[in-house]
C-alpha cells in the first residue's frame, strides 16, 4: 500500500462510474480529495483490475491522489462467512461495507486525514442508511476522524454522475462486485 497523501479528505471509491460526478462536485468546491481503492469484495480478479485501471486513469488525468490497497479476496470470503446467500442490502453487504470502511478510517488516521467518505451509496440501488452505518462505526474508533454522510442520491447528482461517466467512457460494470451478486448467480437466489 503507498502512502500518498493529499488534501484533508480521504475518499473510498468503489468503481469510476460512482466516483467521476462526485469528485468533479468536490473540485468544484475546491476540495481536493485523496481517492483509496479497497475492494477485496470484487470478483474475479481481472474483473477489479477492470474497475481500478478505468478509475486510476481518470485519477491521473486530474492530477489527484491515488491510493491503491492490498486486494485479497480470501480475507473479504472470510469477514462474509456464513452470509454469502442473504439478498443484496441484507447482511453480507453490511459486512462488506464495514471491512472496507474500517481499512479507509485506519488508512485516513494513519495518514493525517481529518475526514473520509464513500461513493458506495452513490447508486440508487444501494441503502444509503446501510452505507452510513458502517462509515460512522468505523470512525467512532478513531478521535477526531469524521465521516462524511453524503446523500448522492439525488436528481441532480445522479445527472452530474451519467454526464461525467459518458464523457470519459468509463468502463461500466454489470453487476455490484462480489460472486454472488453476478447476474448468473442472482438468478438461483
Ligand atoms: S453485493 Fe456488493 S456490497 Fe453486497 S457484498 Fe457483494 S460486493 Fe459487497
Amino acid at each position: 500500500m503507498s502512502d500518498q497523501k493529499s488534501g484533508k479528505l480521504l475518499l473510498h471509491a468503489c468503481c469510476a462510474p460512482c466516483c467521476g460526478g462526485v469528485i468533479e462536485s468536490f473540485l468544484q468546491d475546491n476540495i481536493r480529495p485523496a481517492v483509496f481503492f479497497y475492494n477485496p469484495n470484487i470478483y474475479p480478479r481481472d474483473e477489479y483490475e477492470l474497475r481500478k485501471a478505468s478509475l486510476l486513469a481518470y485519477i491521473q488525468r486530474l492530477g489527484l491522489s491515488f491510493i491503491d490497497a492490498d486486494y485479497d479476496h480470501a480475507c473479504w470470503l472470510d469477514a462474509v462467512k456464513g452470509h454469502e446467500q442473504a439478498p443484496e442490502r441484507g447482511t453480507r453487504c453490511s459486512l462488506c461495507f464495514d471491512l472496507r470502511l474500517a481499512c479507509t478510517a485506519r488508512y485516513a488516521y494513519q495518514n493525517g486525514f481529518e475526514t473520509f467518505a464513500t461513493t458506495n451509496a452513490v447508486s440508487r440501488w444501494k441503502d444509503r442508511s446501510q452505507v452510513h452505518a458502517s462509515g460512522l462505526k468505523a470512525a467512532a474508533v478513531y478521535p477526531g476522524l469524521k465521516f462524511l454522510e453524503c446523500n448522492w442520491q439525488t436528481p441532480a447528482m445522479q445527472k452530474l454522475i451519467n454526464q461525467v461517466s459518458n464523457r470519459e467512457k468509463f468502463y461500466r460494470q454489470r453487476y455490484c462486485g462480489c460472486e454472488y451478486s453476478r447476474p448468473e448467480n442472482m438468478a438461483q437466489n
